[in-house]
């Protein structure tokens, strides 16, 4: 059975596509009408839900929808046939039939890879697009050597329709280097009469803070999702996505010196009031940050009251006024009154924010508005 109408759980992932339509524009805007956009929706479109979220990138205007998996590629493909998708990381060669009958645009980081796929294709009657990805100093995948791309480009049975390397960010000249380097990379290419329609190497970072380096593609991905992901003062109007919400779900007076959760690692320190609340780290919330982290309830900051379960946690809403079963819950809004903010939570976890909003489970239904 399927009950699509209802809401089978109160912890929920709104997504804002409005929200998200914006920052399309804004980013549209910002690199103008000559530049592409790849828009990256890997890890499920960083935990927003790439099905529900692909259409209105294609109704903004970009040129691909890049994944980083095949498994991601065909789960994208099923829910929305009609997209233009890229496979940003390595496919195995065992697997380029696969990637050639789907018609997925692939990066191919070497000639072994290139050549199963070449067969692929040729097996199919068909090309199948490529981009050639170099290693310019992230030392992660791609070529160093001018010379194998340019046997690939040899090859029967795909159609070379770009290039792309990706930055290390480890620092303004370092970047540079990256990009000359490249550019020496692609500009071979073109003389040695292997045309390329796009060249890219700006991540969301480098698309805001370097105009240069946009070339004539750019691969955004937690820009779209509108996290301030760059390092200047620019001022780009994008606007958060996401907001991971819940409802309070029981309600427990407790004496001073009780303990809740496993382990009674909390103990009340007054008589207090305990929020049950029906989300845990199987939804994707950091386990770590049940020492530091909190929730809002009616704009107030309730810290966790002990460890935080697979499914549930408990929190401590002592200074909630009226607090009461099913009243809403911010996890991570913007902050401020308003549950915590993604800087926030990635702040405590000594990570950034991707990780953060990537790690987000499928579990917690997405609940969509515009
Ligand atoms: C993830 C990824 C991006 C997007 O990174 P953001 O920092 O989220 O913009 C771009 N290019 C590649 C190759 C990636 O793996």
């Amino acid at each position: 059975m399927e009950y699509t109408d209802r809401l089978l759980r109160d912890t929920v992932i709104t997504v804002d596509l409005g929200a998200l339509a914006h920052n399309l524009r804004t980013i549209r805007a910002l690199v103008g009408p000559d530049v592409a956009i790849m828009a990256v929706v890997k890890a499920n479109a960083y935990g927003h839900g790439a099905a529900a979220v692909a259409p209105v990138f294609l109704e903004n205007g970009v040129t691909y929808l890049a994944v980083a998996t095949l498994t991601e590629a065909l789960d994208l493909k099923a829910a929305c046939p009609e997209a233009p998708i890229f496979i940003l990381g390595q496919t195995p060669a065992r697997l380029m039939d696969i990637v050639a009958s789907e018609g997925f645009t692939q990066a191919v980081t070497g000639l072994e890879e290139a050549k199963a796929l070449s067969e692929a294709a040729c097996a199919l009657g068909r090309r199948a697009k490529v981009h050639l990805k170099f290693d310019t100093g992230l030392v992660r995948l791609g070529m160093r050597d001018p010379a194998e791309a340019l046997e690939i480009a040899k090859l029967p049975g795909l159609e070379i329709e770009g290039a792309f390397s990706h930055l290390a960010l480890a620092g303004a000249e370092s970047d540079r280097a990256q990009f000359e380097k490249f550019l020496a990379f692609t500009d071979g290419l073109t003389a040695a009469g292997v045309p390329l329609r796009y060249r890219h190497i700006a991540d969301s970072v480098a698309t805001v803070d370097v105009p240069a380096y946009r070339l004539n593609m750019v691969r955004p991905g937690s820009l779209c999702y509108g996290l301030h992901s760059w390092d200047s003062d620019a001022e780009v109007d994008v606007r958060q996505v996401l907001r991971f919400e819940t409802k309070v779900s029981a309600v427990h007076t407790v004496e001073a010196g009780e303990g809740a959760s496993y382990e009674h690692r909390w103990r009340a320190k007054r008589p207090s009031l305990i929020a049950t609340l029906p989300f845990g780290y199987c939804d994707g919330y950091p386990r770590r940050l049940y020492e530091q982290g909190y929730v809002t309830i009616k704009g107030v900051r309730c810290p966790f009251a002990g460890l935080i379960g697979m499914d549930q946690c408990m929190v401590d809403a002592t200074d909630v006024p009226d607090l009461a079963q099913g009243d809403p819950v911010v996890i991570y809004g913007l902050g401020d009154g308003d549950g915590m903010s993604l800087q926030e939570a990635a702040d405590l976890c000594k990570t950034f924010k991707n990780d953060i909003i990537a790690r987000l489970m499928a579990r917690p239904p997405r609940v969509y508005v515009r």
